[in-house]
């Protein structure tokens, strides 16, 4: 049997699960989404899932068609209906269907999709590894361009930056800005630690405001670690101790290897690995 999905006002059989080929989400990447972990049939940081993709629906002049209290209702609901103990929820608001013309005063209506399902992680030899990254030629987007805050559906410089790891055989890629300084990786939020301290870049720097990066944070802050939001080089990468990256799939994962350089000791640090443990207590306390 198929999954059940949410399309607009109702859950349907993933059979019936269809969008129109006029949707403009399909025709320009004109929409905005979230991924959400669930954890112990939880939705995990539900609220902050919610708040960043409003503001991101807002910040494209896109008017989500459900207020934030039913929209979440309905992101539970989908749980449910799937029997989704641990998984992964896509939350997708599209522009809706218009005509082929970029005008998205043609959309009468944004389209609402969820999809529930399991989650397919990385391997747990990679966690125990590390994973090692290159430095991606891809920029992330320029913020005179479009904020590279908003979490739309046109992720296509963060996919040619992946294809860039692919080609190496890694899987993850760092992506600078339009500075040169660390933004993020492709789907990713960055961490540094050199001399005990950790190291993020600032929202600024091209980042994602990441929810995991946000749950690390206050764990790190509350565990007395000093964490600064500061600007970082390909330097700071290769000069450091360890560093990770945290993602809502990925949760919080070490990288050992940059550009062919051993980072550190070559294996996830103490630290890393001290977070990680923090941090999947949280997300399943
Ligand atoms: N950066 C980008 C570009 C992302 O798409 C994501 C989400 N996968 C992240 C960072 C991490 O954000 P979160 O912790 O909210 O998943």
């Amino acid at each position: 049997m198929g999954l059940k999905i949410w399309l607009n006002d109702k859950l349907v059989e993933e059979s019936e699960a269809k969008v129109s080929v006029f949707d403009h989400g399909l025709l320009y990447g004109d929409g905005v989404f979230e991924g959400i972990r669930v954890y112990g049939g939880r939705v995990f940081e539900l609220k902050a899932h919610m708040d960043r993709l409003y503001v991101s629906a807002k910040a494209i002049r896109l008017e989500i068609p459900q207020d934030m209290e039913t929209l979440s209702d309905n992101v539970c609901k989908t749980v449910a209906a799937n029997n989704i103990k641990d998984g992964y929820i896509r939350l997708i608001v599209t522009r809706g269907i218009g005509s082929l013309g970029l005008n998205p005063l043609t959309c009468k209506q944004g389209q609402i999709i969820i999809i529930a399902d399991k989650i397919q992680l990385y391997p747990p030899e990679l966690y125990e590894n590390g994973l090692r990254v290159i430095s991606a030629n891809t920029m992330r987007n320029h913020p005179l361009a479009i904020s590279p805050q908003i979490k739309s559906l046109n992720y296509l410089n963060n996919i040619i930056a992946k294809l860039e790891a692919l080609d190496r055989n890694m899987l993850e890629a760092i992506m600078y800005n339009h500075m040169g300084y660390v933004a993020e990786a492709t789907g990713d939020n960055v961490f540094v630690i050199r001399g005990g301290k950790i190291y993020t870049p600032p929202i600024s720097a091209g980042s994602l405001e990441g929810i995991t990066r946000d749950v690390v944070i206050r764990l790190a802050r509350k565990s007395h670690y000093e964490v600064l939001e500061q600007n970082l080089t390909r330097y700071d990468l290769y000069a450091a101790n360890e560093i990770f990256l945290t993602g809502t799939a990925a949760e919080v994962i070490g990288v050992v290897e940059v550009d062919g350089r051993k980072i550190g000791t070559g294996r996830p640090g103490t630290i890393t690995r001290d977070l990680w443990q923090k941090f999947e207590a949280y997300a399943r306390s």
